[in-house]
């Protein structure tokens, strides 16, 4: 039922490596608008016309504010979308990643033993314990 620790430890590797490859991001929500201008000589006075547009503005919940900033007509919109769904793909590496990382102190808690090896592995200790060591005695 448990997972083993390097089963853990090899998808963080693969969150980190993911997380590495994130490209431009941005939060909110891309939203398309009509309009009619309200000239009735004007295409978009009849049924059927969906208005003028569409204009797309970027919308995100801040500190309780709703900011809205323009999207021009153009690149800038498939883009903008491209960094919102970066931005989601950013959350759920990030998300991913603790959850990963909870289940390996989990783990850990459990085989103390991994713990103290993998730590001996990242930090070169030697130079400390010699030290802690002649002076100890
Ligand atoms: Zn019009």
């Amino acid at each position: 039922m448990t997972i083993p620790l390097k089963t853990l430890q090899g998808k963080r590797e693969q969150l980190k490596a993911g997380l590495a490859q994130i490209n431009d991001l941005r939060r909110g929500s891309l939203t398309a608008r009509f309009r009619k201008c309200g000239k009735q000589n004007c295409h978009c006075a009849q049924k059927d016309s969906a208005g003028h547009g569409p204009s797309y503005s970027l919308t995100h919940a801040h500190q309780g504010k709703t900011l809205t900033q323009v999207i021009p007509q153009g690149p800038a919109v498939d883009r903008t979308r491209a960094q919102i769904a970066e931005y989601r793909r950013f959350r759920k590496l990030v998300q991913e990643l603790i959850a990963v990382n909870e289940q390996i102190c989990d783990a850990q808690l459990q085989q103390p033993e991994a713990l103290v090896a993998e730590e001996s592995k990242k930090k070169p200790l030697r130079r400390s314990i010699g030290h802690r060591r002649g002076s100890g005695d």
